[in-house]
């Protein structure tokens, strides 16, 4: 038999990999699995965008409550029982005015405030939207939906692993006066990227 017969017989599967790094650390005490189910447990069901929705109803509805949102983002969420990872030192909200828009990237990975807007979408992480976002900010903007006119400013922030952003997205018009819990149903997760509006 050839050598890189030999070779291909001698690598071991990517399972068979997997079976013995999770055999190590079973001897060491370590449970890779109880890791993982929490891990999907919190991606599926605790960090997701009606966090931010709550967050964002919140403050168009208790103008109190916004300017400790703006104030001191990481802490204001508290007030609704949310919390951040200990990493994310800081959140800050960037509030859209009908005049501006803000707009959330992270140029080096994918960093987002998941626990309150939710794990970031696919195109986030793609390299095309993280360098093409700050030079064509407005191309890019109205290739994914959102045609803006040239008197709206757009400000692109570049998320770091300390300072996370969400987007305070303008209300709508038509919902003034409505609930809280009937406003935050609108509030999706790319507009609080600043990819959309409502
Ligand atoms: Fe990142």
């Amino acid at each position: 038999m050839p050598d890189h017969g030999n070779v291909q017989q001698n690598t071991a599967s990517v399972e068979q990999r997997v079976d013995a790094i999770e055999a190590v650390m079973q001897d060491r005490g370590m449970e890779p699995k109880v890791f993982i189910d929490q891990f999907k447990h919190l991606a599926e069901e605790d960090w997701v965008p009606q966090n931010g929705a709550r967050v964002v109803a919140k403050a168009w509805t208790d103008p109190e409550f916004k300017k400790r949102l703006l104030a001191n983002g990481r802490a204001a969420v508290t007030e609704l029982g949310l919390s951040m990872p200990a990493h994310h030192r800081h959140l800050v909200v960037l509030e859209n005015k009908p005049e501006l828009q803000n707009v959330i990237v992270c140029t080096l990975c994918s960093c987002t405030a998941f626990s309150i807007i939710g794990l970031p979408p696919d195109w986030y992480k793609d390299l095309e939207y993280r360098a093409r976002v700050v030079r064509q900010s407005r191309t890019v903007l109205k290739e994914m939906g959102l045609d803006l006119p040239p008197s709206v400013d757009i400000r692109v922030w570049d998320t770091t692993a300390n300072t996370r952003y969400m987007v305070l997205p303008v209300q709508p018009s038509h919902t003034i006066g409505w609930s809280e819990e009937k406003l935050a149903e609108i509030v999706t997760k790319d507009s609080m990227i600043g990819v959309a509006h409502l």
